[in-house]
């Protein structure tokens, strides 16, 4: 079973407020980039396409991928406009290697681990379609465009979701392929695709499985979540020292 990974690095990062993009800034002396292809070079999957602006590819081939060494990026694409043109340019990529699944992450989610790259492969093979995320701890409320709340959602079943999503390479580039024609219609009803298991739940019947992803699975987004991804790292190297 060959299983190729798309790792999306072609955000703006607007959130950030920084001149350097998100993915980009360091965390502990590394790019938040290096910490996703890190987890990817030492697992199972086979290949990594990164994807990033057309501006940023040589940055990135020499100064992330070269000078880390990691061997399992067998191509870097440019992106597009929205992060689901971005997918598109990644699947498209990797049509040409025929992997049987793909897994689909944001490179500005550093806290990807092993147990969850398994948990989410062997999810996978059993439904063709899962995404991680965590139950929401928080209690959700719909609003109406007024701004008053409509619904309230059972809690116990409200997710909220992460990367990576994970599918069978096929469903999800057919899935892709159909949004890549409908996409002027469905901005127009006023649709935004936000991830990926969305595309697969809208263009095709295959149910998406719901996998523990974690708590700590954070996406660097604003500049708060650089001091919550510091303080991360400094509880697993403490745990790691002692031996946990
Ligand atoms: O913008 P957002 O925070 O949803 O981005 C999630 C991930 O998708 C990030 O890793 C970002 O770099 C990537 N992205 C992309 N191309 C875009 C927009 C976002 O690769 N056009």
């Amino acid at each position: 079973m060959k299983t190729t990974a798309i790792v999306l690095a072609a955000g703006q990062g607007k959130r950030m407020k920084s001149s350097v993009q998100k993915q980009f800034l360091l965390i502990r002396d590394y790019p938040v980039l290096y910490y996703a292809l890190k987890t990817f070079e030492e697992s199972f999957v086979d290949e990594v396409i990164l994807v990033t602006g057309e501006n940023e590819r040589e940055y990135c081939k020499k100064e992330i991928v070269e000078f880390y060494g990691f061997k399992k990026v067998t191509a870097i694409v440019s992106g597009g406009k929205e992060r689901y043109h971005s997918v598109y340019a990644g699947l498209t990529e990797a049509a040409k290697r025929t992997p049987d699944y793909v897994f689909i992450h944001d490179g500005a989610r550093p806290f990807l681990d092993q147990e969850m790259l398994m948990r989410a492969y062997d999810a996978v093979r059993e439904c063709r379609a899962c995404v991680v995320g965590m139950p929401v701890k928080d209690t959700i409320k719909l609003a109406d465009e007024k701004g008053f709340a409509a619904q309230t959602p059972r809690r116990d079943l409200v997710w909220t979701v992460q990367t990576p999503q994970a599918f069978s390479f096929q469903l999800v580039y057919r899935a892709y392929g159909e949004l890549i024609q409908k996409e002027e219609t469905l901005s127009e009803q006023g649709v935004r695709i936000t991830d990926d298991a969305m595309v697969v739940e809208t263009f095709t019947d295959v149910p998406v499985k719901l996998v523990p992803g974690s708590y700590e699975n954070i996406k660097i987004t604003t500049p708060e979540d650089l001091k919550i991804a510091e303080a991360f790292l400094k509880e697993s190297s403490k745990n790691k020292d002692s031996g946990r």
